[in-house]
């Protein structure tokens, strides 16, 4: 078990642009590794590669139920719906915002095993995976918040 060192926002690493990952090297498994083993520690939902130095298309995400699943030069093929919430990221500590995101997402992305995979997810795991796709591209959610929380928001 490895813990990786989350950036936190402005750190520029957060606004580059995440290469393809071409193949599932020995590399690329620790990487995913690392991450779920930090991502379980910070107690979040989701991260994202460039969030830990590493600019390559690669997240992880909390499903629930136990079930985390990396997911590797994940692509958006569909969504429906919105939903307008709170949101909040490991780079961004102490601060939370209101964000519009789909209600429903299906996400294409590979498996450590190469494999295709296609995963739907709603609401919180719909809002993660768009979330932690922007990561990829050098957005964060409060590039696209509505407003942020007051400190006395965030406490009620
Ligand atoms: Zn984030």
């Amino acid at each position: 078990m490895a813990l990786l060192h989350i950036l936190k926002d402005p750190d520029p690493t957060l606004r580059k642009h995440s290469r393809e990952v071409e193949a599932i090297t020995p590399r690329i498994r620790m990487l995913v590794s690392d991450m779920k083993d930090t991502l379980a520690k910070a107690r979040g939902v989701g991260l994202a590669a460039p969030q830990v130095g590493v600019l390559r298309r690669v997240i992880v995400v909390d499903m629930g139920g136990g079930r985390v699943v990396e997911l590797i030069n994940p692509v958006i093929v569909s969504t429906s719906g919105s939903q307008e919430g709170t949101e909040a990221c490991l780079s961004c500590p102490g601060r939370c915002g209101i964000v519009k995101r789909p209600n429903t997402v299906t996400v294409r992305a590979l498996n450590l095993r190469g494999e295709t995979v296609e995963l739907t997810g709603e609401e919180l795991i719909a809002r993660c995976f768009c979330h932690e796709i922007d990561h990829l591209d050098g957005i964060l959610y409060t590039d696209k918040a509505s407003r942020m929380l007051s400190p006395e928001e965030m406490e009620s």
